[in-house]
């Protein structure tokens, strides 16, 4: 695992957050990027990244799809237009695809469950669900229809800064941990993380959070930079109403670069992205900064153009060349220039192949 990830405990990853020497950075960068060369490799895995409806029942107060954003025109695409989607990440050497949405129950557990069982049988590309916080049964029946993976982010591990992001709904129970442990236990290949800067949040609960990747055993973890969106109730500004407080985690590219390292660090053989926030805030080099300190995924945007503007998550989140082939093709070269390949195939995580051979061991 390397020096320093064997030595990795709540003070060292203070430290390191804290850290603004260039020489001793590109300590941490040199380890992190070694840790990821020796156990995932040196190819990038592209995820074609669908973006398939922003209607959302819930509050986040930092996400632009929030339900209290009400001049924001809804849209949920057809299984058709979907699928035309999938087919097209398909024909361009893609293995897997990513289904994002807010939280929408008018995409109802039928629903979900036709849409995999059509991706797999008709392209047999590994399936990435990444829809909020469902219920048990919804999770399970996915499962059963061929779903791989999920991503749900837990957000931040500091439970008072949780609640006040997430407000309160009478029938839609928020447990994002036992959401993740359920997802693990149903086979689902588990991915989670944070956002980094939100306001109010602190060192210590960042560190914290990186702890938690690691305890939460997961198997792909994104973190990107918060990105004020106006019309949230966090709309105020990078950093918020929480910037100069002491400990206020800065919403930047090196503090999510020292998290993509520390994550690394941690999780060795994790699947980790350079994410599009991350990308959003550095459009130019974002994504060779995180492959540079332990990232080893990229997720391409195969969302149809009208319908990505509508996807705002973030402002920012939607640019970037629209045309898929251009932007792919851009990829592949900025990719290559630093030295790394495009991975072929599904790119299952390695952490998720090792526990799940474990897992069957055990079982026979
Ligand atoms: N509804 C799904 C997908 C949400 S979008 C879910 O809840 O899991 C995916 C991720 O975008 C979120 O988990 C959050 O971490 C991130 N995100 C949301 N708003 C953001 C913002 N303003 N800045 C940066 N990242 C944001």
């Amino acid at each position: 695992m390397g020096e320093l990830g064997r030595t990795v405990d709540h003070s060292t990853i203070i430290r390191w957050l804290r850290e603004t020497d260039t020489g001793r950075l590109a300590r941490l960068w040199r380890s992190a990027d070694a840790v990821r060369a020796e156990h995932v490799g040196d190819a990038v895995h592209l995820r074609a990244l669908v973006e398939i409806s922003n209607h959302c029942v819930r509050q986040c107060h930092y996400c632009g799809l929030r339900a209290g954003h009400d001049r924001l025109p809804r849209f949920r695409m057809t299984a058709e237009e979907i699928q035309q989607c999938v087919v097209r990440a398909k024909q361009l050497g893609l293995g897997t695809v990513v289904l994002q949405t807010g939280e929408d129950p008018g995409l109802t557990r039928a629903t979900v469950a036709s849409l995999i069982r059509r991706i797999k049988s008709e392209t047999g590309m590994a399936v990435t669900l990444s829809l909020g916080e469902r219920t048990p049964d919804e999770l399970a029946e996915w499962r059963r229809a061929g779903a791989d993976r999920y991503l749900l982010r837990f957000e931040t591990s500091d439970q008072a800064l949780f609640a006040r992001l997430h407000p309160w709904m009478p029938g839609h129970p928020l447990n994002r941990l036992s959401t993740l442990r359920l997802l693990r236990d149903l086979g689902y290949e588990v991915g989670s993380g944070v956002m980094i800067g939100l306001p109010r949040q602190s060192l210590t609960s960042l560190a914290n959070d990186l702890l938690l990747f690691r305890e939460l055993e997961l198997d792909m973890i994104g973190v990107g930079p918060f990105i004020a969106h106006p019309e949230t109730p966090l709309g105020f500004g990078p950093g918020g109403d929480a910037k100069g407080c002491t400990g206020q985690v800065p919403a930047d590219e090196l503090t999510t670069c020292k998290v993509v390292a520390l994550a690394r660090l941690l999780c060795p053989d994790a699947n980790i992205p350079a994410t599009t926030a991350l990308s959003a805030l550095n459009p130019a080099h974002g994504i060779e900064s995180a492959l540079g300190c332990g990232a080893n995924v990229v997720m391409p945007n195969f969302s149809p153009q009208p319908y990505r503007l509508l996807y705002s998550v973030y402002p920012g989140k939607s640019a970037g060349p629209g045309e898929v082939e251009a932007h792919l093709r851009c990829l592949r070269r900025r990719i290559e220039s630093i030295g790394r390949s495009i991975g072929s195939g599904r790119g299952d995580s390695p952490h998720f192949v090792s526990r799940a051979s474990r897992a069957l061991r055990i079982g026979g």
